[in-house]
């Protein structure tokens, strides 16, 4: 049993699925002359490729746009992930001097090198107060407390 199932474009423009075993003419045009563009094992991925194949110009133009979107909102969420507590963290690290403190001016120009405008040095120095991750050691430096 051959159940093998074929996507053809028509020289009319439209793309239609037939079974492979019994090619039949354009439900279109009623031309014969289509070429097969691709196989398929199931009548069902056919149906799907028939309707791609044949979605208008401008459908076709917001599904991507859509697919654009949808990778810009992604990216955004990866520049979140980069400023989050973990490469906070590592930066606070980082600006630690060797006695084991650090400062609102080592924090704020190790912050400027990874090319970070937010948050602040003050800011990560009030979080990381609040959080009980840092204790103030100075008026201006600051221990870690894990
Ligand atoms: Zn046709």
């Amino acid at each position: 049993m051959d159940e093998a199932w074929i996507l053809v474009r028509c020289i009319c423009g439209n793309s239609f699925g037939s079974r492979k075993a019994s090619f039949s003419s354009c439900p279109r045009c009623g031309s014969s002359k289509g070429k097969t563009q691709r196989e398929f094992e199931s009548s069902e991925s056919l149906a799907e490729a028939v309707a791609a194949s044949n979605l208008p110009t401008q459908i076709k133009q917001e599904v991507e746009a859509r697919v654009a979107a949808e990778e810009s909102r992604r990216a955004a969420v990866e520049q979140k992930t980069r400023g989050g507590p973990e490469a906070i963290r590592r930066i606070m690290r980082q600006s630690t001097r060797d006695d084991g403190t650090l400062t609102i001016e080592a924090l704020s120009a190790e912050l400027e090198k990874e090319g970070y405008d937010e948050p602040s040095a003050e800011h990560v120095m009030g979080q990381a107060e609040m959080e009980g991750i840092l204790v103030r050691a100075s008026s201006d430096s600051w221990s870690w407390l894990q």
